[in-house]
């Protein structure tokens, strides 16, 4: 069975595609590669600007609380020789809360945990004992303190600043504190606004219970972190960056920071994606700006292709044309302009002469009569076909040779055959170049005389007929013609009864003593007028 055969792919075709595929997998490549490289640049920027973001924010709050520790500071060393001067105490815990705001409360304790004074006045602490957290762990520790955030009684997260009071005799006083909320934006809101760098970056605030104190998300402040490396290395008081997972499974680039006066941390975090952001706008970026250049190349690509499969596709084209000269032509026309296509220009040119050269020779073959090299019958045929066709007027000699059967007898049929050699060479050099000379029969030829008159027919037949007579003896003696001579048109229907007229007039001229012409009686005028001899 005969599966349909698909159209083959031409070459021109081949080379673009070949060509586009490079091109595109070249460019594929390249942008992948500068994508991978500005991809490291990108995340290597993030992880560096997340680090100082979250350094400079916990250097930040560290100077704010160092600073309020110091104000502390100087009011306890007030207090210390005046403790009991309870209008001292109070116009300090006044000017505490006025002079910085980031005190939202000011209290002075006494070693028992009384509260002697506390600003504002609403919070009606004044004379009981504290009972937070926080101010605890200051009476415990005696040392200045930030302490861990707390929810106050009514529900604010707090961290209570605290510095010992100790007098001149080294005894322990009590202490001063100033509350800051952090659930208010305030403090904290503040610094960490002041170093603002990039909207997608979060910051998380927590302190060494990994309880938040700063989120994006309001609604989260006070909850505790779980475990988390980036949160456990800022808690040992580390600092730095580094890529992790968040709970939602989300990869975070995450600079990180510890306060040093808190014991707090901070976290700077960016999701990776959004690092990496820019990429899609670099890639598309380098493809705009590459495509012009791209264009140009298709077209180049386009006109040399077309350039160098032109000839190869002209010669296929003719390789299966059957050989003739316009092919020969066509062939020789075609722009073979590289090594290779003239080379096989050269090969197929080649071809089709040897083709063209065969062909020749079998034709010449078929219409040649091999003993004497004239034409025969066929040929004869053809050419009084084409004749016809053209309605081209002619005169025709029918010639035979006499006793030519004595001949033979006398000297054998090799010598006869020499014989019918020899008056092949002298009619064909009575002829013109356009004259047409046959052997039809043994020893019967015909010749076919385009445009000739009927008179110049016989003065050719007179010629040949004298020729013959006199041409060379050996070695078959004497040798002579009778010829009959005719013309068409004029008294034939077709050429072929013009043909047996003429053989009517040999056989006559047989009958009349042979070595002689006879011809047709009626000259034709119009045919007088175009001879040529
Ligand atoms: P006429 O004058 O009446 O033409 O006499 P003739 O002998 O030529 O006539 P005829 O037609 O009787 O004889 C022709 C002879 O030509 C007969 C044959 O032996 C001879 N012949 C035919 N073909 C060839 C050939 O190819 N070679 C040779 N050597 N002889 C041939
Ligand atoms: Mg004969
Ligand atoms: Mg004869």
């Amino acid at each position: 069975m005969h599966q349909p055969r698909l159209p083959k792919l031409d070459l021109r075709r081949l080379i673009v595609g070949l060509t586009l595929l490079t091109a595109f997998g070249t460019l594929a490549n390249s942008l992948l590669a500068a994508r991978h490289v500005q991809r490291d640049v990108l995340i290597r920027n993030a992880l560096d600007s997340n680090r100082a973001y979250a350094a400079k924010v916990a250097s930040g709050i560290d100077g704010f609380l160092r600073d309020a520790q110091r104000r502390l500071a100087y009011s306890s060393g007030l207090l210390a020789d005046n403790f009991g001067d309870a209008v001292l105490r109070h116009a300090e815990a006044e000017r505490l809360q006025a002079q910085d705001m980031a005190f939202n409360s000011v209290a002075i304790v006494d070693e028992y945990g009384r509260v002697m004074d506390a600003v504002p006045e609403t919070l009606e602490l004044g004379g009981s004992l504290v009972t937070s957290p926080g101010a605890k762990q200051a009476l415990a520790v005696r040392q200045p303190l930030v302490s861990q955030a707390i929810h106050s009684t009514i529900g604010n997260l707090i961290v209570l600043v605290s510095f010992p009071i100790i007098s001149q005799r080294k005894k322990y006083l009590g202490f001063v504190g100033g509350s800051i909320y952090l659930h208010e934006a305030g403090v904290l809101h503040t610094l960490i606004a002041r170093h603002f760098y990039r909207n997608e970056a979060r910051v998380y605030i927590f302190d060494a219970n990994r309880r938040l104190l700063y989120a994006p998300d309001r609604t989260r402040l006070g909850t505790k972190l779980g475990r988390n490396e980036v949160v456990d290395d800022v808690l040992t008081g580390e600092s730095g960056a580094m890529i992790i997972s968040n709970s939602e499974g989300i990869e975070m680039v995450s600079g990180f920071a510890s306060i040093p006066a808190s014991n707090w941390g901070v976290v700077v975090e960016l999701p990776l994606d959004a690092a990496i952001a820019p990429l899609d706008e670099l890639v598309f970026k380098t493809l705009l700006s590459s495509a012009p250049i791209g264009f140009l190349g298709l077209v180049a690509i386009w006109w040399f292709s077309s350039r160098i499969t032109r000839p190869l596709k002209a010669l296929a084209e003719n390789s299966n044309a059957a050989p003739s000269a316009a092919l020969l032509e066509r062939v020789r026309d075609i722009d073979a302009w590289y090594f290779e296509a003239e080379n096989i220009k050269h090969a197929l040119l080649a071809g089709i002469a040897h083709t063209q050269d065969t062909l020749n020779r079998l034709s010449i073959a078929a219409q040649t009569d091999p003993l004497t090299d004239l034409f025969n019958r066929r040929a004869l045929d053809d050419v009084l076909r084409l004749l016809e066709a053209k309605a081209q007027s002619f005169s025709v000699l029918a010639i035979d040779i006499d006793h030519f059967k004595s001949i033979n007898d006398a000297h054998g049929h090799d010598v006869g055959d020499v014989a019918l050699i020899r008056l092949g060479g002298l009619i064909r050099e009575s002829l013109r170049h356009d004259d047409i000379a046959c052997r039809v029969g043994g020893e019967e030829f015909l010749v076919i005389l385009p445009g000739t008159s009927i008179k110049a027919a016989r003065a050719i037949a007179e010629r040949l007929r004298q020729c013959v007579e006199q041409a060379s003896t050996a070695p078959f003696g004497k040798l002579t013609i009778s010829v009959g001579v005719t013309i068409w048109p004029l008294d034939s229907a077709t050429p072929s009864d013009a043909l047996k007229e003429a053989d009517r007039l040999m056989y006559l001229a047989k009958q009349r003593g042979r070595n002689r012409i006879e011809s047709t009686s009626h000259v034709d005028h119009r045919a007088d007028l175009d001879t040529s001899g």
